[in-house]
């Protein structure tokens, strides 16, 4: 099935479960959420999973999805509704619950993957879902992630991401003379120069990725 079509799928789907399992009162408003990343595969995915196993004595509406990491496609999300919060592995072929947030994590070993050795050095870090920044629809800005190597707003590019921005001429790190000049090399030929290199540049202190390295992203006033 074309991801458009599954996309179609879930989203009707979804507003079923709504249908059925959310209260009246707070109905529109799941809607209204689901349709803010109704084209976001990852998020629906999400929000599926959720709803469909909704605990039937809360019938709750889910009104915010927070990032807490990322890694390659592995997204570590918070979800929360008016009471509750609940903590979700998710990509955009699966999404899984660990959780309610702040209680018992089912799999304390999923945390290993994002290198907490165990529940009480997780929480120590994300004491709270709302201290999170929002997980935003891609579709809207499309540039929460940078668009070649997929690092998070605030992570690190792999090294040699050409939209890397280089510390010392604020030029693209990957064509800009720097690095060469930093380790006083014609060219970078093996594995040692480029441990040497990224030594040099964490120390440095590397540019993360931000929207606005992002071709895409609108400039000026149009926000
Ligand atoms: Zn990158
Ligand atoms: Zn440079």
């Amino acid at each position: 099935m074309q991801l458009f079509e599954k996309m179609e799928k879930f989203i009707k789907e979804i507003e079923l479960f709504i249908q059925y399992g959310v209260q009246e009162s707070e109905r529109q408003d799941a809607l209204k959420f689901l349709q803010r990343y109704k084209n976001d595969a990852l998020a629906l995915q999400l929000m599926r999973v959720f709803y469909s196993s909704l605990p039937e004595t809360h019938e709750e509406a889910i009104t915010r999805i927070s990032l807490l990491q990322k890694k390659e496609d592995i997204f570590l999300l918070g979800l929360s509704t008016a009471r509750h919060s609940y903590l979700y592995f998710a990509t955009e072929q699966k999404a899984l619950l660990l959780g309610e947030y702040g209680y018992e994590i089912v799999e304390p070993e999923a945390l290993a993957l994002f290198g907490y050795p165990d529940i009480q050095a997780f929480f120590e870090k994300y004491p709270a879902l709302i201290s999170c920044v929002e997980y935003e629809p891609v579709g809207v800005t499309g540039t929460m992630f940078c668009p070649v190597c997929s690092a998070a707003v605030g992570e690190h590019h792999l090294l040699g991401c050409p939209v890397e921005v280089c510390p010392w001429c604020d030029g693209q790190f990957s064509r800009c003379g720097c690095r060469f000049e930093k380790l006083g090399v014609e060219i970078l030929e093996d594995e040692e120069e480029l441990e040497e290199l990224e030594r040099v540049l964490e120390e440095k202190g590397r540019v993360p990725y931000c929207k606005e390295q992002c071709p895409s992203y609108p400039s000026g006033t149009d926000e």
